[in-house]
């Protein structure tokens, strides 16, 4: 159950509650997030929950049989929404496009990308500096300095930044350059990163592991918003099958699954998703059907010449008419009664 307390509760107050949830046989653990206190009880014990809901200092309280809690739309049926400023949101009823390079490579491209977005109404870019990539001998991003030249040229244009966090002491040096922290799929179950990350006030946008199931990517989530950051995207990129024939499977089920299931919004990425530049629009587009809120796409002024991930990178032409592609077909998916 989650119970949501008033501002206002006296420790008192909440001892008292405490022991009374404790009572019916369900273990507490208390949430102090930037938005809201609640307590979470765990337990399985059938009791009358007017036992609890008379308490003083309670603002509601909700079962929530899932295993992930906060994340859950049985208690929170609104859909949240990542405001990012500057008039720039991640939110159900909208379309987010995020596009740019697999990795930040110099100055020169960062530029290029930077335009490239506002000539198309592209208001976040994505880039890795820190590159976590499966061979060691494989370029590895520009680090932090290479973050800092990205954000004095984006902000510039009102670009919002969307970058990968790898380890829990890059979590600091990036917090004045980052929009959006980034957790890659290899670190979808990083708990120490994910706890970490509970306690910046930045968005934080989890991908699903390589080989996670939509429960543990939702776990995920929960880490982080029981950490004390509710400000959280989930990302669906493809799951590793027994297919060769694609980079990844993008898994389109888990997009409805996940909207029904949770209250954050879901973006899809089709570049890693399937892994091959001629199949990345139709992807994203599918994306955009299944109910995503947004697609993040790579993009380069020449793909062939990209540090990483080029043989799925689309060039600026090919990006330029995905976007359109992605507002339209979402101009249409609205007038779909789909659930
Ligand atoms: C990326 O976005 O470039 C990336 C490394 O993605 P993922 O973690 O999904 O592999
Ligand atoms: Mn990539």
């Amino acid at each position: 159950m989650i119970i949501q307390l008033q501002p206002d509760i006296s420790s008192k107050q909440k001892e008292n509650l405490i022991e009374k949830v404790n009572g019916i046989g369900y273990k507490t653990t208390e949430v102090k997030t930037q938005l809201g206190d609640y307590i979470i009880g765990i337990g399985k014990k059938e009791f009358d929950i007017r036992k609890i809901g008379q308490l003083d200092g309670i603002r509601d309280i909700h079962i929530v049989s899932d295993e992930y809690k906060l994340v859950s739309k049985k208690w929170k049926a609104k859909p949240t929404s990542i405001d990012l400023g500057d008039g720039v949101f991640i939110k159900d009823g909208e379309m987010a496009i995020i596009t740019g390079p697999c990795s930040i490579e110099s100055e020169e491209q960062i530029r290029k990308v930077v335009d490239h977005c506002v000539e198309n109404g592209i208001r976040m870019m994505r880039g890795g500096v820190f590159k976590p990539r499966t061979s060691p001998y494989a370029f590895r991003g520009m680090g932090i300095e290479g973050l800092k030249l990205w954000h004095s040229i984006a902000s510039e244009a009102g670009i919002k930044i969307v970058t990968e966090v790898m380890q829990t002491s890059q979590i600091e040096e990036m917090y004045p350059y980052v929009d959006i922290y980034q957790v890659g799929a290899r670190n979808s179950q990083n708990f120490n990163l994910l706890d970490e990350l509970g306690k910046v006030d930045k968005a934080v946008m989890i991908k699903r592991g390589i080989s996670g199931t939509i429960e543990e990517l939702l776990q995920s989530a929960e880490y982080v918003f029981s950490g004390g950051n509710e400000k959280l995207i989930l990302c669906e990129r493809g799951i590793r099958t027994y297919e060769k024939a694609s980079r990844n499977t993008l898994d389109l089920n888990a997009i409805p699954i996940l909207k029904a299931k949770s209250h954050l919004p879901v973006i899809v990425d089709p570049s890693h998703g399937i892994g091959i530049r001629a199949y990345v629009p139709q992807m994203a587009l599918a994306g955009v059907m299944a109910g995503a809120d947004g697609v993040i796409y790579e993009s380069h002024e020449i793909p062939e010449k990209a540090y990483s991930d080029g043989q799925q990178t689309l060039d600026f032409a090919q990006s330029a008419r995905l976007a359109a592609w992605i507002r339209e077909i979402f101009d249409k998916r609205k007038t779909f009664d789909l659930l």
